[in-house]
C-alpha cells in the first residue's frame, strides 16, 4: 500500500509529465467501486480542462483543473463507455472540432480530479497504442496524444472530483504542520500513541511503517498513551515525522520512470528500516532483540530498551 512518501513521488512524477495537458476526452470502466463521484460528474469535470498542477494531499493525488474558457465537449464523445477496442478505438480518435472556444473573457472555471491509489492503484502515463491492460478503470486521452490510465486490481482506489477546488483530505499534513499544532493534536489522548499518529483526522498520509520509525528515532513506545507523552518526546517525535517522510522521499524521488507505478515494487520502500519488519533482529543502537506488538490490529514493532 502506497504510504505519503510514494504518493508524493508519484505525484511529483504525474506533474512533471502532464502538467499543462488537456484532457480531450473520458473513456471509464464498468465497475463501480472505484468511482466515488458519479460517473457523469468526473467525465463532464474531466474533459476539456487543463490539468495546471499535480500534488499530493495526504495520501490522495490532486489534479487541479481549470476549464479556460473551452466549453464541454458534446455527448458524443462521453458515449463510449465500454472498454476500448484495441485497434478499432486507434482508428477513431476524437476530433479536435469537438471543442469549441468560447468568447474572449471568460472566467477559468476551476476543479479537482482526485484520485486515491487505495491497496493496488497505479496512474500510467502511456502512449495510446500501449496495451490496455488488465483492471483498466479509466482512460483519460490528453491533448499531447498521450494518455494518463488508472489500473487497480483490488479496487480499493477510487476517484473523484471536486468542483471549485474546495476538496480537504481532513488532518493536517505532517510535512507542513508547525511544533505547537502538533502537540495539540496529541494532548488529552488516551489511545496509544501509534494508534494516534495513523489516525487520518489528526495526521493525514502517516502509515505504518513510518509511524513505527518515527517512533523508534523518537525513542517512544507505540503502545504508550498520546496524554502520557512529554511534551520533550513529542518534540523529538515531531522531528522524527518529518525526518523520516523526507527521507523517504528523497529516495523515491529518484526512482521513478516512465511508467508511474504504486505498487511498493522496486525504488519504493527504499528507506532503510530500522524496526519495522524487523523482529527478532538487534536494535540498530543497543543490539537486543526488536519486538512485535499488534496494536488496533496492526503489527507495530520497537526496542524494548530505547523506546520508553
Ligand atoms: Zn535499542
Amino acid at each position: 500500500m502506497p504510504e505519503l512518501p510514494e504518493v508524493e513521488t508519484i505525484a511529483r512524477g504525474l506533474a512533471a509529465r502532464v502538467t499543462g495537458d488537456v484532457v480531450e476526452s473520458v473513456w471509464l470502466g464498468q465497475k463501480k467501486e472505484p468511482l466515488k463521484s458519479p460517473a457523469s460528474d468526473i467525465t463532464t469535470t474531466l474533459e476539456s480542462s487543463r490539468i495546471v498542477a499535480v500534488r499530493r494531499m495526504g495520501k490522495h493525488i490532486i489534479f487541479d483543473l481549470e476549464t479556460n474558457g473551452v466549453t464541454p465537449a458534446p455527448a458524443k464523445s462521453r458515449a463510449l463507455h465500454k472498454k476500448p477496442q484495441g485497434s478499432a478505438r486507434r482508428s477513431n480518435p476524437s476530433s479536435p472540432s469537438m471543442k469549441q472556444i468560447a468568447g474572449a473573457g471568460a472566467c477559468p472555471a476551476r476543479s479537482q480530479w482526485i484520485v486515491h491509489l487505495g491497496m493496488t492503484g497505479r496512474l500510467q502515463v502511456c502512449e495510446p497504442q500501449a496495451e490496455v491492460e488488465k483492471h483498466t478503470h479509466a482512460i483519460l486521452r490528453l491533448s499531447s496524444g498521450r494518455e494518463l490510465r488508472f489500473v487497480d486490481p483490488r479496487r480499493f482506489g477510487r476517484l473523484s472530483v471536486a468542483q471549485a477546488a474546495d476538496f480537504d483530505a481532513g488532518g493536517v499534513e505532517p510535512l507542513e504542520v508547525d511544533l505547537d499544532r502538533f502537540l495539540t493534536l496529541f494532548r488529552g489522548r488516551k489511545t496509544p500513541i501509534k494508534s494516534a499518529l495513523l489516525n487520518q483526522k489528526l495526521l493525514r498520509g502517516v502509515g505504518n511503517i513510518y509511524a513505527d520509525e518515527s517512533l523508534f528515532r523518537a525513542g517512544i513506545r507505540p503502545r504508550r498513551r498520546a496524554s502520557t507523552t512529554t511534551r520533550e518526546q513529542l518534540t523529538r517525535l515531531f522531528h522524527a515525522v518529518k525526518e523520516v517522510l523526507k527521507e523517504a522521499i528523497a529516495l523515491g524521488g529518484s526512482s521513478i520512470s516512465d511508467y508511474v507505478g504504486a505498487e511498493g515494487e522496486e525504488g519504493f520502500f527504499q528507506l532503510q528500516h530500522r524496526v519495522y519488519g524487523r523482529e527478532g533482529e538487534p536494535c540498530p543502537l543497543c543490539k537486543i532483540g526488536i519486538k512485535r506488538v499488534v496494536i488496533a490490529g496492526r503489527s507495530s514493532h520497537y526496542c524494548p530498551r530505547c523506546q520508553k
